[in-house]
């Protein structure tokens, strides 16, 4: 192609943009939503400036029992295309996602191998899989593949772009996942144990080679009895474990005095939600790389 040719079409592909999204001030040819903001973040890298993305949580909310206010209910039925974890995760936001998303919602997590909370495979169609894939990096390279797909299908003229895009984005994934398994090779091996809030870290553990011995509750919104309290503390203590991990989005007194009892030191590790000073899924993951470290580590 000439490049007078190749300046045409892009003038084209901008016009066409313009049009499509009059009356909203932008430029980005599709419109998406994701209910995290860390997908949310996946479908910026991949889509630059020719996707405009909103997440449906705010980016310290808990995705488990979160329920979405009237306006984010019309970014739903306004996007071009929306994604969402599946498995669970957006359960108290499904049945508005479902009615409102034209077309349904691209389900990031479809055809990858589901695991249970114990880090066993489960049954293919078996429901009350663990949802939160992303935490292994590999998995969430493969959120990222799905979602450069997606954005190709509603959006040809922008495939090399979102390729290019993507390409670079996975080569950063490819850094975050080694570093991680680096990290947590340096533990040593007795001391690869954790103790957390709520159940997310199945894939994480298992990919890097981490066993998860106890969370406070399966999932949240779930109140812990005094039983389940003395029950985790107890495990603490048998197991030898150095560190447990609350997450910022909960309330994690209980989860410290059952480590206060064990003598176990309290760090904090990041799954739905971001916190302060992380505002990406790379920052999400280097942070609890070094969360693991730092509570792990024999030094
Ligand atoms: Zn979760």
């Amino acid at each position: 192609m000439g490049v007078l040719a190749a300046v045409a079409l892009v003038a084209v592909a901008a016009l066409a943009a313009c049009e499509s999204d009059s009356g909203t001030g932008g430029t980005a040819s599709v419109r998406a939503v994701a209910s995290l903001e860390i997908f949310a973040d996946m479908v910026r890298n991949v889509g630059g400036e020719r996707v405009s993305v909103k997440a449906l949580l705010p980016s310290g909310a808990d995705p488990h029992t979160y329920e979405l206010p009237p306006n984010r209910v019309a970014d739903i039925a306004k996007a071009d295309v929306v994604f969402i974890n599946g498995l669970g995760l957006e359960a108290s936001i499904q049945d508005v996602i479902d009615s409102n998303a034209d077309g349904g919602a691209i389900v990031l997590s479809e055809g990858l191998p589901v695991l249970r909370g114990d880090q066993t495979l489960a049954e293919d169609g078996e429901t009350g899989g663990n949802p939160h894939m992303w935490l292994d990096a590999r998995l969430g390279a493969k959120y990222v593949e799905r979602i450069r797909d997606a954005l190709i299908a509603q959006d040809p003229a922008g495939q090399a772009v979102y390729e290019a895009n993507a390409t670079a984005y996975l080569e950063q994934l490819g850094s975050v996942d080694r570093e991680m398994e680096a990290a947590v090779q340096s533990i040593p091996p007795e001391r690869r144990k954790l103790v957390t809030f709520h159940d997310a870290y199945p894939y994480l553990a298992a990919r890097y080679g981490l066993e998860v011995v106890g969370v406070l509750v399966p999932s949240p919104g779930q109140e812990p009895s005094v039983q389940d309290v003395a029950r985790l503390a107890e495990t603490i203590r048998d197991e030898g474990v150095p560190a447990v991990y609350t997450e910022p989005e909960f309330n994690s007194d209980v989860l410290e005095a059952a480590a206060d009892e064990a003598g176990a030191r309290v760090l904090d590790l990041l799954s739905d939600a971001y916190a302060d000073g992380v505002h990406s899924y790379v920052e999400l993951m280097r942070y609890d790389l070094q969360q693991l470290q730092e509570g792990l580590g024999g030094s």
